[in-house]
């Protein structure tokens, strides 16, 4: 093929891009506020400060929401208030929402008195039976709910047990690079310190059907950190930053299969997720 001619096919390919994008749904957000309610379900504490985990985690989800929102997005809350709901509940409400993305946003908070002072930054989650290490083997175990958490229930019917692991297998990528793309943009977005992707078996992610992250997004613990996680401004940020990585997750990953399904057979383009000006937009060839 000439230059000439595949760039007429790139260019026709791309005109057709916004007929299709107005057949699409748009993309599905739940953002999961970590905890509520009280203990010993209300999460970390900020010392003698006042804060709580589960109101900056309401606070930065609410105005995430905002910001999703304003690019196009549908996007669904966990909880709107300060109430306890079961990780199981959270799941649910993803997976019935058919979410194209879930994000469950906490605050990270050392127990020592010398540790407080010093640990401060970022670090994002997805989900994964083998911890990076004892630390993220203690924060699944303390995000889940303590060593007597119940898990979650697994489907009984192994045909639908090898359906949800092939839904899944594809989600755990995804899960992967979405971490990555919203732990740039969280770095970028607060200049915070960086702890890195880590990987960890917590309760909140191990159900979801879509590609999962879990967002420590700083130390609450930390004096200066925690003081500016409690700041409007700061929280706005942090929402700027989660709204762009889900935005470039939506475009990068999920409109990548697009490319791929926008070639014959013309009757899967349906299920095809795209991205348009018009805002965000998905529908993923995947079990809704
Ligand atoms: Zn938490």
């Amino acid at each position: 093929m000439s230059v000439r001619r595949a760039a007429l096919l790139t260019a026709a390919c791309l005109l057709a891009l916004p007929a299709l994008a107005e057949q699409q749904a748009p993309l599905v957000v739940v953002l999961d506020p970590g905890h509520g309610g009280r203990w010993p379900h209300d999460g970390a504490h900020g010392g003698g400060r006042g804060l709580h985990e589960k109101v900056i985690a309401l606070q930065v989800a609410q105005k995430t929401k905002e910001r999703l929102e304003a690019q196009g997005a549908t996007v669904i809350l966990t909880r709107d208030a300060d109430e306890d709901i079961p990780l199981a509940d959270r799941v649910r409400i993803a997976n019935e929402a058919g979410a194209d993305v879930f994000l469950s946003i906490h605050c990270n908070s050392m127990e020592k008195r010398e540790d407080r002072k010093v640990t401060r930054g970022v670090e994002t989650y997805f989900l994964s039976p083998d911890p990076t290490d004892a630390e993220a083997r203690m924060l699944a175990q303390l995000e889940n709910g303590g060593p007597d958490a119940v898990p979650l229930p697994r489907a009984n019917d192994a045909v639908t047990g090898i359906l949800n692991d092939l839904a899944l297998g594809q989600a755990r990528n995804d899960s992967a690079a979405l971490a990555q793309i919203v732990q740039r943009h969280m770095v970028k977005g607060t200049r915070a310190q960086s702890r890195g992707v880590r990987q960890a078996p917590f309760l909140v992610l191990s159900g979801t059907r879509m590609p999962s992250v879990l967002v420590e997004i700083g130390f609450i613990s930390h004096p200066r950190e925690g003081r500016m996680l409690s700041r409007d401004r700061y929280q706005r940020r942090v929402a700027q930053a989660l709204a762009g990585g889900v935005r470039d997750f939506a475009e990068q990953v999920l409109s990548r299969r697009l490319v791929a399904q926008a070639r014959p057979p013309a009757s899967e383009k349906k299920e095809a997720p795209v991205v348009s000006g018009a805002g965000l937009v998905a529908s993923p060839a995947r079990t809704r």
